[in-house]
C-alpha cells in the first residue's frame, strides 16, 4: 500500500536545518500527492516564521498532541535519537512506518528505514541529492527552504562541512530568484535587544582554561533575567566566542529552565565535541555537539567543565 499521510518531525529546540528541511520534504511530498504534516514538540523559533509554509508546523508542548490516526510513514530529519523529538513521539507512535533522514554520527537508526549521510552539510543538501527529479519540482519557495537548512548548517557557508558540493547546489538554487543577502537579514538581523545585553555579560564571563585554547561560558537564569533575554537571545553567542584567536574548542553552558541546562560544544580543528558530548548522553557532530542535562549551571557547570577539560588532555587533544 503507498503511504499517504505523513507526519514529518525534527528534534526539540530546533534550528534551520530541522524546520527547512521538514518545510522543503513538506513540499515535495504534497507535490507528489501525499497528505502532509508537520508536527514538532517546539513552536517554530521567530527568526523562522517567515520560511514559506511554516505556518502549517504544529507543536505538541504543553501536552497539545493532535489526534491522527492510521499514520502511514513518519519521517524524522536532523535527529539521531528518539529522544530528541520529545514528545512528538506520541503522535507518531502508531505510524506504520518510520524512516530517518540524519547526517549525525553516532545515529542509532532506530528506525524501519535510515538514510545517515555523515559527510552531508544538512539535510537539505541530502534531500537535494536524494530526491530523484528534484530539479523538475524545484520553485522559490522549495528553493528557499532547501537553501536555509544548507546555509544555517554550514554557518553561512563559513564551516568545514562547505564543500565544493555545497556551493554546487546552493547556485542552482538561488537561480529560482533567492536573494541571499535578505534570507541573511531574516534570520541574523532580527535580534532583540535581550541579545545584545546578554551577549554583553557572556563575552564578560569567558574563561580560559590553562593552556589558553579552551574557553568557557556559564549563563545561569539571573544572567538571562538581568538582560531581559529570553532563551532564544542566546543564538549568534558562539559565533562571536568563534571569533577568538587561538582556541580550540568552546564549552557553552547554560541554564534552559528552573531545572535543565544545556552544552553545547564547538571545536575549530582537531576536538571531537560529538564524543565529548556522548559521555552527557549528548551527541552531534565532530565540530558541533550538545547536550542536556538536570541541574543547576551555578553549581554544577564548573565541574562539568571540569569533566570536559579532563576528557580532552586524556584524549591527548591538548
Ligand atoms: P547546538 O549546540 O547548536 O544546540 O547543537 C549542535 C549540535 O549538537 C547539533 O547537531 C545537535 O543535533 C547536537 N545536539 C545538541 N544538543 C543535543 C542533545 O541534547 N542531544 C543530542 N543527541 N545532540 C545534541
Ligand atoms: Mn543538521
Amino acid at each position: 500500500m503507498e503511504s499517504n499521510r505523513t507526519v514529518l518531525t525534527t528534534h526539540v529546540r530546533p534550528d534551520g536545518d530541522g524546520i527547512a528541511s521538514e518545510l522543503a520534504l513538506f513540499q515535495i511530498l504534497k507535490s507528489l500527492g501525499r497528505e502532509v504534516h508537520i508536527i514538532n514538540h517546539d513552536p517554530v523559533p521567530e527568526i523562522y516564521e517567515w520560511l514559506p509554509f511554516s505556518d502549517i508546523i504544529k507543536s505538541t508542548r504543553g501536552g497539545n498532541v493532535p489526534l491522527l490516526d492510521s499514520i502511514d510513514l513518519s519521517v524524522l530529519l536532523d535527529c539521531a535519537s528518539e529522544n530528541r523529538i520529545g514528545s512528538a513521539c506520541e503522535v507518531i507512535r502508531n505510524s506504520r512506518d518510520i524512516v530517518s533522514i540524519d547526517h549525525h554520527e553516532g545515529n542509532e537508526c532506530f528506525r524501519d528505514y535510515c538514510y545517515i549521510d555523515t559527510s552531508a552539510s544538512s539535510i537539505g543538501e541530502i534531500l537535494y541529492s536524494l530526491v530523484p527529479d528534484i530539479k523538475r519540482l524545484l520553485d522559490r519557495d522549495l528553493a528557499t527552504c532547501l537553501y536555509v537548512s544548507i546555509m544555517t548548517d554550514t554557518g553561512s557557508f563559513a564551516y568545514s562541512n562547505t564543500t565544493p558540493a555545497v556551493f554546487r547546489i546552493v547556485s542552482e538554487l538561488i537561480e529560482y530568484g533567492l536573494a541571499p543577502d535578505e534570507i541573511y537579514k531574516n534570520i541574523y538581523n532580527h535580534k532583540r535587544i535581550g541579545h545584545f545585553r546578554l551577549l554583553g555579560k557572556a563575552l564578560e564571563r569567558m574563561e580560559r582554561d590553562e593552556s589558553g585554547r579552551v574557553v568557557s561560558v556559564l549563563l545561569p537564569l539571573k544572567l538571562y533575567r538581568e538582560s531581559g533575554a529570553v532563551e532564544e537571545d542566546n543564538e549568534g553567542i558562539l559565533e562571536v566566542i568563534r571569533g577568538l584567536g587561538g582556541i580550540e574548542l568552546i564549552i557553552l553552558l547554560r541554564q534552559i529552565d528552573e531545572t535543565m541546562l544545556k552544552c553545547s560544544l564547538r571545536s575549530v580543528n582537531s576536538i571531537d565535541c560529538s564524543h565529548l558530548a556522548r559521555l552527557f548522553d549528548g551527541g552531534g557532530h565532530f565540530k558541533a555537539a550538545g547536550f542536556v542535562l538536570k541541574g543547576d549551571v551555578e553549581k554544577t557547570g564548573k565541574s562539568i567543565v571540569e569533566k570536559i577539560l579532563r576528557e580532552v588532555k586524556e584524549c591527548g587533544w591538548l
